[in-house]
């Protein structure tokens, strides 16, 4: 599981508040700083003014949110772009900790940069989140290097086959089926999810325990969703009665029709779009 660290926020003038376009793709860089860690990155981005930024950091152990998603951060922009159309605007940042086996050099043009297996991990489970947070296709999962031609995320750059297999981890080949709950009625509710191609599924039966009632209908083969219509007990003159409801929003909807017949003097119809109400 990642666990998203919201602790440590980057100085206001490394980023841009807001957003003037939604958020389209996800740019990967790597921090080019060997051994360091997201906390530290994180740091060095709130106590420094260096009119760069990242969204977030991640290593081996764990994710820095520094900018917001909601916040512009200036992770990509350029005097010259390579890509049509991803900017700052419209993509997250995503800052992976990196390593180097020869510390003497720290050039983007060695080749002996790489990535703890570990954040790669975490990184793919981020980026996994992100796309389905944002519905962003795996085609909109990009490198730096993509949108500019600049030699970041460098592991990625020198060796294309390792960016492949780091985008693999993207795939829904491996969905995993995951217990979640959702809120209805303000009720935590158990239920199946799956993630897939980015995007949440949740099995429809699992709906029937939040109160709906799950049909099939043979003829135009598609599942019916309702309302779970329920006995409301109500009293009519002292008399015990009772009446159908549905429950929308932690509200009880008593059925005219059937409250009608219930109290016994009126009749309801349904005539050109309004009730009608006629008294006996
Ligand atoms: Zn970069």
């Amino acid at each position: 599981m990642v666990v998203i660290n919201d602790d440590i926020r980057c100085n206001v003038n490394n980023f841009s508040k807001g957003r003037r376009s939604k958020i389209k793709y996800i740019v990967v860089h790597y921090t080019a700083s060997p051994n360091d860690t997201a906390e530290g990155e994180a740091k060095y981005f709130k106590n420094n003014v260096i009119e760069a930024s990242a969204h977030y950091f991640v290593d081996g152990k764990s994710v820095y949110r520094s900018v917001m998603d909601s916040d512009t951060a200036w992770h990509c922009g350029a005097n010259f772009y390579y890509h049509e159309e991803c900017r700052n605007d419209n993509s997250i940042g995503v800052e992976l900790c990196c390593k180097k086996k020869n510390m003497t050099s720290r050039r983007a043009e060695d080749k002996d940069w790489y990535f703890d297996e570990d954040t790669i991990k975490n990184a793919a489970k981020l980026v996994k989140y992100l796309m389905c947070e944002y519905d962003v296709p795996i085609g909109n999962v990009i490198r730096h290097y993509d949108v500019t031609h600049k030699i970041c995320p460098a592991p990625f750059v020198h060796n294309e086959g390792y960016w492949v297999k780091f985008k693999d981890k993207l795939r829904g080949d491996d969905e995993m089926v995951t217990e979640t709950y959702i809120k209805v009625n303000g009720k935590d509710i158990k239920i199946h999810r799956i993630l897939k191609d980015g995007k949440n599924y949740i099995d429809i039966r699992g709906l029937e325990n939040a109160g709906f009632e799950v049909g099939y209908d043979a003829g135009s083969k598609v599942p019916i969703l309702n309302n779970k219509v329920v006995e409301l007990g109500v009293k009519v003159d002292g008399n015990d009665k009772s009446v159908e409801a549905v429950n929308l929003g932690g509200s009880n909807f008593v059925k005219v029709r059937s409250l009608a017949s219930a109290v016994g003097n009126f009749d309801v119809d349904f005539e050109n779009g309004k009730v009608v109400v006629r008294t006996k």
